[in-house]
Order: C-alpha cells, then sequence, then structure tokens
C-alpha cells in the first residue's frame, strides 16, 4: 500500500467533502468553484498547465492535461465530478460536512458519489506530473460541476462548447469496481453501458370551481391521480438486451432460472424470490421504467384546482428511442388527450453503450483481479445516469470503475448513494488512487 498517496487521498477528500458543493438543480446552487479552486491547490507548483471554465458563475470545471510524446497513442481522461447532492441532515449519525474520520472510515456527503474518485484522480495527476516522466500518451484529468443535475452546466456544456480540450479515447469516471456477491461468486462490476433520461413534464387541466360543490367536478388533481395509477402499471414490457445477458452471465444463476430471466414474459417471477435492493436492479435493468416522482398543483383547500404538474422520470434501455417513449404515454393518456399535454423539460438522451474489447477493460481486468484474487470482473449496466454518457455519445470508450478494499460490497454501496450516512474506507481511497496510476501506465506508456 502507498500509505502517503492514501494519507494526501483522505486529506484531500475531507476538505471537497466540507466545501459542500451541493446541487439542487438550482444554476445558483452547487458552487463548484469552491472545490475546483482546492483542487487547483493541489495540482499547482507540479508545472501542469490549469484551465478553468464557467458556463454560469461559480459553476467552475477544471482541467488539466499531461501531453504524450506520440500523437497516434491514445488518450484517457479521468473525470471527477466536484458536487454533491442535497443531504437530510437530521437523519444523519454525523454531520455530512465535517468529514469526520472513524474507524477508518471518512464520513459525509460525497464520500461514494464521487469525491472518493474524483479526489484519488486527482493525487494520481500529481503523482503523474512530478515524477515528471513522458509516456507515449495523453492523460487528462476533468473536475468537473453539475453532475448531479444532468450535467447541463458541466459534462454536456464541456461537450458540447469546448470538445477540443476535453476529447479523449478513453474515460474513466464512476461507478464501479466495488465487489458484488452474486450466485457465482464475487464480481467487481465496470459499468459499461448505462439507461438513457427521457424525463418528462405532464400538465394536466381541469376546470375551477369552488370547493364546496365537488359533485361531478373537472379536478385536475383527479386527473392527475388517475394518470399517477395508471403509470404504476403500464409500461413496455421486459427487454432481454445484450448488457442483461452479458449480467445474467455473470451472475451465475442456476441453470432453471437463467431460462426465466432470459424470457421478457416471464423474468418478473424471479424479482421476488431476490432480495429488495437486487430486485430493484433487476426490474430497472429489464424495463424501461416511469417513475411519477413530482406533483404541483392545487391553490388553495377552498378551490377546485384546474392545473396539476406531474414530473415523470423515464429511464429507457438500449434502444428505446424518445418516440417510443411518446407513443407509450399517447396510448396511456388517450381518452384524458386534451386535458394532458406532455413535454420533456429537456433534452434527454438514449441508452449508452462501450465495448469491452478494449486495452483499457484488459487494463482494468488486470488490476483489479489481481487486488480481488477470489474475485471476475464482470460488465454491468448503471441504471442510472452519468456524465459517461456524453463522451459515449461521441464514440468514446467510458467505463465506470474504481478499486475498492474487499471489506466494501456493492449491496451496501448502493445504500448509500444519495443516502444517510455516507461513508468510505480509507484504504478504499488508497487502492483507486493506486488503479488510476496503474491503467495510465498499462494504457499509455
Ligand atoms: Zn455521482
Amino acid at each position: 500500500m502507498d500509505d502517503a498517496l492514501t494519507e494526501e487521498t483522505a486529506e484531500l477528500l475531507q476538505q471537497l467533502i466540507r466545501n459542500r458543493c451541493v446541487n439542487d438543480g438550482d444554476v445558483a446552487s452547487g458552487q463548484e468553484v469552491r472545490n475546483a479552486d482546492v483542487l487547483a491547490g493541489v495540482l499547482e507548483g507540479t508545472g501542469l498547465d490549469l484551465q478553468t471554465y464557467e458556463p454560469e458563475p461559480g459553476r467552475t470545471s477544471l482541467l488539466t492535461t499531461i501531453e504524450g510524446t506520440d500523437p497516434t497513442a491514445p488518450t484517457l481522461l479521468l473525470m471527477g465530478h466536484t458536487d454533491v447532492v442535497p443531504v437530510s441532515e437530521d437523519e444523519w449519525q454525523r454531520d455530512p460536512f465535517g468529514a469526520e474520520r472513524v474507524d477508518g472510515e471518512i464520513w459525509g456527503r460525497g464520500a461514494i458519489d464521487m469525491l472518493n474518485l474524483t479526489s484519488s484522480m486527482a493525487i494520481a495527476m500529481r503523482e503523474l506530473a512530478r515524477s515528471g516522466r513522458r509516456r507515449r500518451g495523453t492523460v487528462k484529468y476533468l473536475a468537473v460541476a453539475d453532475e448531479e443535475a444532468s450535467g447541463t452546466h458541466g459534462a454536456q456544456w464541456l461537450t458540447e462548447h469546448r470538445w477540443e480540450d476535453v476529447e479523449a479515447d478513453y474515460v474513466l469516471t464512476e461507478f464501479g469496481g466495488v465487489p458484488a456477491d452474486l450466485p457465482a461468486g464475487r464480481r467487481l462490476v465496470i459499468a459499461t453501458s448505462e439507461k438513457g433520461l427521457a424525463w418528462r413534464r405532464l400538465v394536466v387541466r381541469g376546470t375551477p370551481g369552488h370547493g364546496s360543490m365537488p359533485w361531478g367536478a373537472d379536478n385536475a388533481v383527479l386527473t392527475a391521480a388517475e394518470i399517477v395509477r395508471r403509470l404504476q402499471t403500464a409500461g413496455l414490457g421486459a427487454r432481454i438486451t445484450d448488457a442483461w445477458r452479458a449480467f445474467v452471465d455473470a451472475m451465475g444463476l442456476p441453470e432453471e432460472l437463467d431460462e426465466v430471466v432470459l424470457d421478457p414474459g416471464r423474468v418478473r417471477e424471479v424479482f421476488e424470490l431476490l432480495d429488495p435492493p437486487t430486485a430493484r436492479y433487476c426490474h430497472a435493468a429489464t424495463h424501461t421504467t416511469f417513475s411519477p416522482n413530482v406533483l404541483r398543483g392545487g391553490t388553495k383547500t377552498n378551490v377546485i384546482p384546474d392545473r396539476v404538474e406531474l414530473d415523470v422520470d423515464v429511464r429507457t434501455l438500449p434502444g428505446v428511442t424518445d418516440a417510443e417513449v411518446d407513443a407509450l404515454l399517447a396510448d396511456l393518456l388517450d381518452d384524458l388527450g386534451d386535458r394532458v399535454e406532455v413535454t420533456a423539460p429537456f433534452a434527454g438522451r438514449e441508452a449508452t453503450e462501450s465495448p469491452t474489447d478494449t486495452p483499457l477493460w484488459s487494463s482494468l481486468r488486470r488490476r483489479l483481479e489481481a487486488a480481488h484474487p477470489d474475485a471476475e470482473v464482470a460488465p454491468w449496466m448503471n441504471v442510472g445516469a452519468t456524465d459517461a454518457a456524453f463522451f459515449r455519445q461521441r464514440g468514446v470508450v467510458a467505463y465506470g470503475a474504481g478499486l475498492f478494499s474487499p471489506a466494501t460490497s456493492l449491496q451496501e454501496f448502493s445504500s448509500r448513494f444519495h443516502g444517510h450516512d455516507e461513508r468510505i474506507d480509507v484504504a478504499s481511497l488508497g487502492l483507486s488512487t493506486r488503479l488510476w496510476l496503474d491503467v495510465v501506465e498499462d494504457l499509455l506508456d
């Protein structure tokens, strides 16, 4: 173990947590400039050129590059986001922004999503710069703002407006590498694909009236309630994608179950046999999901509402288009047609996938399996959304990876993602820092 690198990564993580760059989706939130400044402080003095971008005040992203000697050699981008999601402070056992170190763990919002990796990448980059060694390939580090609100002022903006700066052949970012105990044994899952986003806002109309006489009223809340009910049971049905096949392969279920999980008509039968977190994942990995998550409507207790807004989080499987989502909603709302208007609050994105027959995959596999002799690397579809999508859309091979200690488990990590009592063991911080250095050696020398 590189104790010095581990300690440096731990201290940097603590600083990033304490800066509380909480992104609540408002353009004025986040203020990632504070974390960008800390990271600039870490990288300064190593001779690296630092470039910052600020598409909105305070929404700063930071880029630095170590140029290779051979223009035909690959470019690897290490990308970590610097923002975190809000907390329910009262539910935490410790100060979510205190970054306390207790029993070998650092507590705080962002400890696993993903300030741990953002800090380990920065320390690895500083180490590479300090060594002064020129490699054939180029390595870049991007500390990016606004991942938690879909990258609008971060990775999306950079890939659309500063592509020549952030362009790469390979990208490493969150989320993967955590040991998952599956029926076939221990697997280190690396995200090779992720679902698409097709969020919809449904504006439901009604006729206003006095709340004292509700009989027969055209109440927008009641219409919205009916839509919510339909969304719960509707859907596009299960689809068996290549990503699911690969994951099923890695799971190593008994043969009779294998048949069931690969049959779109029967896959749901298995969900009842699984523990709830695994079942939730398996459902999301085989379905385009519709989750009605925000309802805004009504003005006063004695007024029948004439307008309700319903925000639906729609996540699409690979191959599912925006048009299919709209067709399903049109079908679902058929008889309510003129009372509901469907809009997309922002341009969505389709699901993205990267192949595994790449030198980067081979390197990750070798390094991860060396650190976990009892485990095998396996591809995995992230059912959430990360900044990797903006790069995969442009043909870049992007994986979600990291290296964690054997004491960690994917099931436990998943519950801490955006959850209470988020924390990371310090040993895992050093392992991830080491991983980036090893991958640079494999890929770029
Ligand atoms: Zn994240």
